[in-house]
């Protein structure tokens, strides 16, 4: 008999990929937490019945989330990873020599475990010297943050559960207050394809918009995400993501990325016609 994951992207929207084998599966007290073996995605790792990430398109999500900032500041040196528990987002900010230390505040323990078993290619820098992991609440984590980071990337999973909190004003006032005064802020917006995500998604902007003299929406194409078509938030106490794009210094420290370049940089940014009317219309 076949075995498939699926995971309801809506009501009446399924999304399913066929299954080799179980892997792992392990319960924490924050979620459930699912590794398998695909056919076409290779290994899969799911939060709660969730997608996290796969082996085949992890490396989009990870270099949006990184490189766009990057690319923007290459003078970043103190970053501060929430949640990322798989590693990838850290694997990424460690091609840069620049960083001088990364702290990666994971809630959950397991995540990070399961992902140095099963996720080696994701989980590989999580060691390095200029790392320090801390299994805390990132909520609580930056609430006496000041001045500290140039960088702060949410790679959370979506608002319920342990990462509804990571979506509120008073959090991202608390990253606000964290960040050094060109501080950079990335986290991701969902979907616009699928009106529930894309709630979620324009809440953050809004919140974001309150405080962050800059903010602009990007995307990317992540098959296993709902829609495939992902948006994130760059939020900006001075720099612009087009304007200050470093294009000849980023293209100079010859970083080796799958997804992202300098040309993807200024398209990525380039939003279609109705997710355009549609954050303009909803930030009214
Ligand atoms: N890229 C994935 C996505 O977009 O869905 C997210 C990957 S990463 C595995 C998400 C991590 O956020 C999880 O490991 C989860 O435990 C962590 N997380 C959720 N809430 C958190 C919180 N309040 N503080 C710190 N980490 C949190």
């Amino acid at each position: 008999m076949d075995l498939w994951y699926t995971e309801n992207h809506t009501d009446s929207v399924k999304f399913s990929l066929k299954v080799k084998k179980q892997l792992f599966s392990g319960i924490s007290e924050f979620q459930e937490l699912d590794i398998m073996d695909t056919y076409e995605y290779g290994k899969l790792m799911t939060l709660d019945g969730l997608v996290m990430l796969t082996e085949k398109d992890e490396f989009v999500y990870h270099d949006m989330i990184v490189h766009v900032a990057m690319a923007v500041n290459p003078e970043i040196k103190k970053v501060l990873v929430i949640g990322g528990g798989d590693g990838g987002t850290v694997r990424e900010c460690m091609k840069y020599s620049n960083i001088e230390h990364v702290s990666m505040v994971e809630i959950d323990k397991l995540v990070v475990d399961a992902s140095r078993e099963y996720f080696p290619t994701t989980s590989c820098e999580l060691d390095n010297p200029k790392v320090t992991v801390l299994y805390e609440d990132g909520i609580k984590f930056i609430e006496d943050k000041r001045d500290l980071y140039d960088l702060i990337l949410i790679d959370s999973t979506d608002p319920i559960g342990p990462g509804e909190g990571l979506f509120t004003t008073s959090f991202y006032q608390n990253c606000f207050n964290a960040l050094t005064s060109k501080g950079i802020l990335i986290n991701q917006n969902e979907t616009p394809i699928y009106e529930k995500f894309f709630e979620v998604g324009i809440s953050s902007y809004k919140k974001l918009k309150k405080m962050f003299p800059i903010v602009k929406v990007y995307q990317a194409n992540i098959p296993t995400y709902p829609g495939g078509y992902w948006l994130f938030n760059f939020a900006s106490k001075e720099y612009h993501p087009t304007e200050h794009l470093n294009e000849v210094e980023w293209n100079d420290l010859k970083i080796k990325t799958k997804y992202y370049n300098t040309d993807l940089h200024r398209g990525c940014f380039a939003l279609p016609t109705y997710v355009k009317e549609k954050i303009n219309n909803e930030s009214v």
